[in-house]
């Protein structure tokens, strides 16, 4: 059953960078409260959230104190600990559940629901020592890309292994020099997965929002470039055919369905040179590669996110605008008369005092008319 928010209720958001923001801002324009909770102080969504708790995601105190201040809450990372995780399902609403985080906080099950739902992936292996990957080479030859399970990002706790010498290199890297524990727990899944390094066309990213009817709505497929293993650009549309857009969109709405999620889900595909889709990775939360959504659609993701945990009607995005999303990443932010001169460009900027290289510190989204 639908359980809508009334006007005023308080809406509370697990983590307080960026994304957090820019949920706030989304939540105020529909008559919402924010309480953001996070472990950082002067965070870009404490400047614009109505309550802002500062502590740590395992303080229990907080936590409680935080659950009955709000009326429901959602996050802006899946790295949620499975402690606070559970702690605030059983004191409050928390959209998406635990299980889209947990499947999202792992690449080994990441992949196993990806094939679950018959989505294509690169090859893969789980790794648990050297000798595993020395044995998953023979499978899964080089150019492969060595990456931990859990807690990477950004091409963080990744090595690529261009020759079988590299093997061992790559293994220190990733595991920085410490043999991985493995116990009980982590038996369902590995410290590490071996990918097959994919020569693709082009990445795309579809996000797709799920309400507390079932109802699915996807973003169009956006066309993704990194740069420095981060995000550089976003382009809509995607160069690609319509049968791939439909296909891609097909597989981003099945994984939504299969997690019985509602909020939102971006998964990450490479296309290959004959037009298939192999998905990389997923996150149940706003997505830096549907920051185009702002200002070239009705409704952005952070509205729809917003819309689905209050129990609103998810509406049609409806792109009015060709859109190519660009982050300023540490100096970048020092450069912007250009944009600031330019109607076509909406500046997005973070509020982060201090533009350190590689800190994301906003974004702009270059608008054209639609072709
Ligand atoms: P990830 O942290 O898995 O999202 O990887 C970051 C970026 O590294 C991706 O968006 C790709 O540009 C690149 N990358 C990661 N894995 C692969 C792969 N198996 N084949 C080709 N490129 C990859």
């Amino acid at each position: 059953m639908t359980q809508r928010l009334s006007p005023g209720d308080t809406i509370g958001i697990l983590g307080n960078g960026q994304l957090g923001r820019m949920l706030c801002l989304a939540a105020a324009r529909l008559g919402y409260r924010t309480h953001v909770f996070g472990p950082d102080t002067d965070s870009p969504a404490e400047q614009v959230a109505s309550v802002s708790t500062v502590a740590d995601y395992t303080d229990e105190k907080a936590l409680a104190a935080f659950a009955a201040a709000v009326q429901a809450v959602t996050f802006e990372f899946e790295n949620v600990p499975a402690a606070a995780a559970a702690y605030l399902a059983a004191h409050t609403k928390v959209r998406p559940s635990w299980r889209a985080l947990e499947v999202c906080q792992d690449r080994t099950k990441e992949k196993q629901f990806f094939a679950s739902i018959n989505a294509a992936t690169p090859p893969w292996r789980p790794i648990n020592s050297l000798k595993e990957l020395e044995a998953a080479l023979v499978q899964v030859p080089p150019p492969a890309v060595l990456k931990t399970a859990r807690l990477g990002y950004d091409g963080k706790g990744q090595a690529k292994i261009l020759s079988l010498k590299e093997t061992e290199a790559a293994w220190n890297t990733v595991t920085d020099g410490k043999p991985p524990k493995t116990d009980a727990k982590t038996q369902e899944t590995a410290f590490a997965v071996l990918e097959g390094f994919v020569d693709f066309v082009c990445e795309i990213s579809v996000i797709a929002a799920r309400g507390q009817d079932g109802k699915v709505v996807c973003f169009e497929p956006s066309e993704n470039v990194h740069a420095n293993h981060m995000l550089a650009t976003s382009t809509v549309p995607a160069n690609i055919t319509p049968a791939t857009a439909k296909a891609a969109t097909g597989i981003a709405t099945r994984a939504a369905e299969a997690l019985d999620l509602v909020g939102l889900l971006a998964v990450e595909m490479f296309v290959t040179k004959s037009g298939d889709l192999l998905c990389n990775e997923m996150a149940p939360r706003p997505h830096n590669s549907g920051h185009w959504t702002q200002d070239a659609c009705g409704t952005d993701q952070f509205e729809q996110l917003i819309r689905a945990v209050a129990g609103l009607p998810l509406v049609d995005p409806a792109r009015h605008a060709d859109v190519v999303m660009r982050n300023l990443v540490g100096s970048d932010v020092d450069n912007l008369d250009g944009y600031l001169a330019d109607p076509a460009a909406h500046i997005h900027l973070y509020g982060k005092a201090v533009a350190r290289p590689g800190r994301k510190m906003g974004h702009v989204n270059i608008l054209k008319s639609k072709t």
